[in-house]
């Protein structure tokens, strides 16, 4: 069942050895002991990089060395790109990154995970489950328990705090370990720490998730937004549920820019402050422009917005935006139509007589103005108005 792919079984080969290894790690053997899709598998082994490289040359595997200092090695097959870490213990760490040692332990490895579903090793060929800290049991029962001492986990990296959140989201559906919120809370003042880049890495893997309704209540409840996103608006775990009723009441995806927003004002210069300090993509930090500097959406102006910003930007100000009768309005004016086309060009004005310059250009636009105004009737009335206007521009101009 781990060789889904030969490429894997190719670098697995590479790197077989009587004594050790190498086991398939994290998220892949999680993800699979639960029936999720896995789409990237990461391997284990106790060779050191410089050793690792050479088997994988060997087979003639390419082999990029990502990441040396931390042993990460990546092997390219077939385009997949699978991660190779020589086994390691942490020996210092400043609460963002660790220093480390390699070793041949694998108990000392899945130490310093940081929780117990991500601790888990399998034997790609016999699919032995090797499993130091009860990670299965806590996977089966939908905890999320740090390894060790949870404070001293976090103390150690407090990237930790927004990681137990985002892997709560995912995998909890059992009891809370109020212990490790307590941690959480109680390390928040370490996420200033963290470079912003890292903070807005793991908030958008979080929101992106299925369901991170609870996980982010949980988090304002326990202050872990104060530090980075003071914006926060009230009742934001409430905006955000209600955004998730309604797309499965209106059978929508929103994307990933409304559902930030549901956290924050609707107030476009504080929300581009919050995507410049978070170092948001441009192309998210657009979205979310788009999205939040929207008029309050109708049934008049739905397509309008459709037509100008983009059908997914016109559902999600609507979901965002609009309530009750408003809302259905909206939305079922968006479901049976497609975003409006403007059809016209400038020589379908020169045809009907008007001069090449710049005056067409301007035309135009103001057909285009008088066919948005006119709730986007199709060419016939496109070319209807267009012959009004040169008509009358022609005759003005006489
Ligand atoms: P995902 O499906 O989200 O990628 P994942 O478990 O693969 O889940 P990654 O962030 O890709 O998570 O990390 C891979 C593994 O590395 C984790 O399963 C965990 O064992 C370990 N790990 C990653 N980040 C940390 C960290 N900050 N502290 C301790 N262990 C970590
Ligand atoms: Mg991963």
């Amino acid at each position: 069942a781990w060789f889904r792919a030969d490429s894997l079984r190719r670098v697995v080969d590479a790197l077989r050895d009587d004594v050790g290894g190498p086991r398939i790690v994290g998220g892949a053997v999680r993800d699979t002991l639960i029936g999720v899709d896995v789409t990237d598998v990461d391997l284990a082994t106790p060779f050191i990089p410089t050793a690792v490289i050479d088997r994988l040359e060997s087979a003639r595997i390419k082999a990029v060395p990502t990441g040396i200092d931390h042993g990460t090695v990546t092997a390219v097959v077939d385009g997949r790109n699978y991660e190779i870490t020589t086994l390691r213990r942490d020996v210092a760490t400043d609460g963002r990154r660790a220093t480390v040692a390699f070793s041949t332990d694998w108990r000392e490895d899945a130490s310093r995970r940081d929780f117990t579903i991500n601790a888990l090793y399998a034997d790609p060929y016999s699919g032995e489950v090797f499993d130091y800290f009860d990670g299965q049991s806590d996977l089966a029962a939908g905890t999320v328990r740090f390894i060790g001492d949870a404070d001293q986990r976090i103390a150690e990296d407090f990237l930790r705090i927004l990681r137990y959140f985002r892997f709560l989201a995912r995998f909890g559906h059992g009891a809370i370990d109020t212990r490790a919120l307590r941690a959480c809370a109680k390390g928040v003042h370490g996420l200033t720490a963290l470079s912003r880049e890292r903070i807005a890495q793991e908030l958008t893997r979080l929101m992106a998730l299925s369901n991170p309704v609870l996980a982010v209540e949980l988090m304002i409840d326990n202050g872990i937004f104060a530090p980075f996103l003071p914006e926060l608006k009230d009742r934001a775990a409430a905006h955000l549920e209600q955004l998730y009723a309604r797309e499965v009441a209106h059978h929508q995806k929103i994307s990933l820019s409304a559902r930030l927003l549901t956290l924050l004002p609707r107030d476009a210069i504080v929300v581009d402050r919050v995507a410049a300090r978070l170092k948001l993509s441009n192309k998210l930090r657009d979205n979310l422009a788009k999205r939040v500097s929207t008029p309050d959406p109708s049934v008049r102006n739905i397509r309008e917005i459709a037509y100008r910003s983009g059908m997914d930007c016109a559902t999600d100000a609507a979901m965002l935006y609009a309530d009750g009768e408003i809302l259905r309005d909206c939305m079922a004016k968006l479901g049976t139509n497609s975003v409006p086309e403007f059809e016209l060009k400038g020589g379908d004005l020169i045809a009907l007589g008007l001069p090449a310059g710049t005056v067409v250009g301007k035309a135009l636009h103001t057909v285009e103005t008088s066919w948005i105004s006119e709730d986007f009737p199709p060419r016939a009335r496109q070319m209807e108005i267009a012959r009004q206007l040169v008509g009358t521009l022609l005759s003005a101009s006489k």
